[in-house]
């Protein structure tokens, strides 16, 4: 007979909804039904959640359809409350976090192969669906989540809860794609755009070991800070002819610019070496630009990329804490959240702003 579960806590199920994306700053705070308590499901006291680009695109309909009202924010870390009969992984009071996904099929290939981030079947942490249940699924701008166990990350010691909000969508989604192109010792890497995801790209291709890490923004104003996060170069693509000096030198360039226009993609291709990747991780609101007939050529090829598999999370998680990746956040109590909005939308965290739980419960 298994010995009785500790201490198990009912947690109140409440957060911080948008309920017209054309009032998009403006936030109610409303109780919300999680999925019915499966045996794998484990829920979490929400401690912190970070605030990233999707939030904004999700609220501001640029994205498209939202199911209304929707609460945001999946870069969710607390700690364990009660555990579903079948889980192993985690007990009460343990130190975890969730991110983009919060369920797949469990059983087709992808799932078994551990890509399981590309399921058919893929549920995302808001704004969907649970499959079967049909419970719409809520964020982390909130009290409180209840997931299936394979969703969820445990946090290493060396890590603080609130440094490891950001690791948990934007963390994964840029390590996610260097590890898949190989990132590390003997290999030349690009990051375009120095904000949440990029700051975060720049540490982990260190982190990885990569021969040279060349940082491109629009203008010079974050050369210091591109430098001082492990990039060995840095290119302002404002500059006429930027790519010249690049040209067919880079194995790979991951994109984290989350507006298209004013991507140099035509200029970034050439800086590739044959079958080299340019690999876009943010999903820009804008249609992308159509690539001149030239491109091609240089035989370089353009994709995405989709957050990352809980493999990889673990991996990502104990390289940060190995390593000493860090986001730089400011934390701001959850209660302001319409600021922090704003001001992602504005462009203004140096680089990602993190929530702190102060709802009353
Ligand atoms: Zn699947
Ligand atoms: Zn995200």
């Amino acid at each position: 007979m298994p010995a009785p579960i500790q201490n198990q806590q009912e947690l109140q199920f409440k957060g911080y909804a948008v309920e017209d994306t054309e009032n998009w700053e403006k936030f109610k705070l409303i109780d919300f039904q999680p999925k019915p308590m499966g045996e794998h499901d484990v829920d979490i006291k929400i401690e912190f959640c970070g605030v990233c680009g999707s939030d904004v695109h999700t609220i501001t309909g640029g994205w498209g359809k939202v199911n209304l009202p929707v609460i945001v924010g999946h870069e969710i870390v607390g700690r364990v409350a009660r555990v579903g009969g079948a889980v192993t992984e985690f007990k009460v009071g343990d130190r975890v976090g969730v991110g983009a996904q919060v369920c797949s099929c469990g059983e087709c290939g992808l799932c078994k192969s551990n890509n399981e981030q590309y399921c058919r079947e893929l549920v995302f942490t808001y704004n969907d669906n649970f499959r079967g249940c049909g419970t719409a699924t809520q964020g982390g701008y909130s009290t409180a989540i209840r997931t299936p166990d394979r969703f969820v990350f445990p946090i290493p010691d060396g890590i603080k809860l609130e440094d490891a909000a950001p690791l948990m969508c934007g963390g994964l989604t840029v390590y996610s794609p260097l590890v898949r192109n190989g990132a590390g010792p003997g290999k030349k890497v690009g990051v375009v755009g120095i904000g949440g995801l990029g700051h975060m790209a720049i540490q982990f291709a260190k982190a990885l070991g990569c021969d040279e890490i060349v940082a491109f923004s629009h203008s010079n104003s974050k050369e210091k800070d591109a430098m001082t996060l492990g990039a060995t170069k840095f290119v302002a693509t404002r500059e006429e002819g930027f790519q010249k000096p690049l040209l067919s030198s880079l194995d790979f360039i991951i994109c984290t610019a989350d507006v298209a226009s004013g991507v140099a993609f035509k200029e970034l291709l050439e800086t590739l070496v044959p079958m080299g990747k340019f690999v876009m991780v943010a999903l820009p609101d804008d249609k992308l630009p159509s690539l001149e007939r030239s491109s091609l050529l240089s035989s370089a090829f353009f994709g995405g990329s989709l957050l990352g598999s809980k493999k990889e999370a673990l991996e990502m998680l104990q390289l940060a804490a190995d390593k000493g990746v860090k986001p730089w956040i400011e934390v701001m109590p959850m209660s302001d959240v319409s600021k922090a909005v704003r001001g992602l939308k504005d462009g203004k965290p140096r680089y990602r702003y993190v929530l702190k739980q102060d709802i009353d419960q």
